[in-house]
């Protein structure tokens, strides 16, 4: 029988700042090939989360487990670090630099690589995010949803061979805050295509409720430090579940409530 492996287990996690604790033994688990929504009010440690798993800063109690192996330390410290991807909510190029040199920025650390073939390889992921011709250009001179698409590129780029590549985990923090339907629905697209691409897991955080339909096929609620609720996407339309019912229908009364007014 084939043994489901997972690209995702985190056991306990916890992680305070100062007073605040924010995540309060927190448990999850996400197997390869899935694609997981968390969803959440402001605050409650969302990006958090996806921080700790990209290993960008470290929790303070608990164990994460990335494709079976076990995380101790931030990333720059590893041998063999796991591939994992984060889309940052800002699109986070580096504005001195082209588009091309933005993409292209982690290949060019490996010097096997000649600068023909990062070209091309930029070249490609650009063109799988529908962009063309914009290597030369420098990010603040591209609309805000061009420099998204720009930082979607830098995270399907990898200078592994295609055939030996493992599946990356794919981080997505808010894809579509703050944009009109169309470009979401855009951008929504593209975390699909991305992610068929890269034949990965994903986990997507977002509080609009077409991406949290469209990009994943399963969604956990975050509030207080801990995972409220989980269940199918399916389950997620229609759950009677107080958090979820609150949250999806934007309603003041509910279990979830400013705790500083
Ligand atoms: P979300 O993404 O769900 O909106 P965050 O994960 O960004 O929430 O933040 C969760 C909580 O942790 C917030 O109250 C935030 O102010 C706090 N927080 C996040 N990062 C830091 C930090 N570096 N120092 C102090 N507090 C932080
Ligand atoms: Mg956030």
């Amino acid at each position: 029988m084939k043994q489901t492996k997972q690209a995702l287990e985190i056991k306990n996690l916890s992680i305070s700042w100062d007073q605040l604790i924010v995540l309060n033994k927190l448990n999850l688990k996400l197997n390869e090939g899935e694609k997981l929504a968390i969803v959440g009010p402001s605050g409650s440690g969302k990006s958090t989360i996806l921080k700790i798993v990209a290993g960008l800063i470290l929790p303070t109690e608990g164990e994460l487990k990335i494709f079976g192996e076990t995380q101790k330390y931030l990333r720059l410290d590893q041998n063999n670090p796991p591939d994992v991807r984060l889309v940052f909510q800002n699109p986070a190029l580096l504005g001195s630099l082209s588009i091309e040199e933005n993409v292209g920025f982690l290949l060019e650390r490996n010097k096997k690589l000649s600068k023909k073939l990062i070209h091309e390889l930029v070249n490609e992921c650009l063109e799988e995010v529908g962009l063309f011709n914009v290597g030369n250009k420098l990010p603040n001179e591209l609309s805000g949803g061009m420099q998204k698409r720009v930082s979607f590129a830098r995270a399907l780029i990898t200078d592994k061979n295609p055939d030996t590549i493992n599946k990356p985990l794919l981080l997505f923090d808010e894809p579509t805050a703050g944009l009109d339907p169309i470009a979401s629905s855009r951008i929504e697209d593209l975390i699909n295509k991305t992610n068929k691409k890269a034949n990965g897991s994903s986990i997507v955080v977002s509080h609009v409720l077409s991406t949290i339909e469209r990009t994943s096929d399963k969604v956990v609620m975050l509030y207080g430090g801990k995972l409220r609720w989980s269940g199918s996407v399916d389950e997620f339309r229609k759950s009677t579940d107080p958090y979820v019912f609150q949250f999806r229908n934007g309603k003041l009364n509910g279990p979830m409530q400013p705790k500083d007014i």
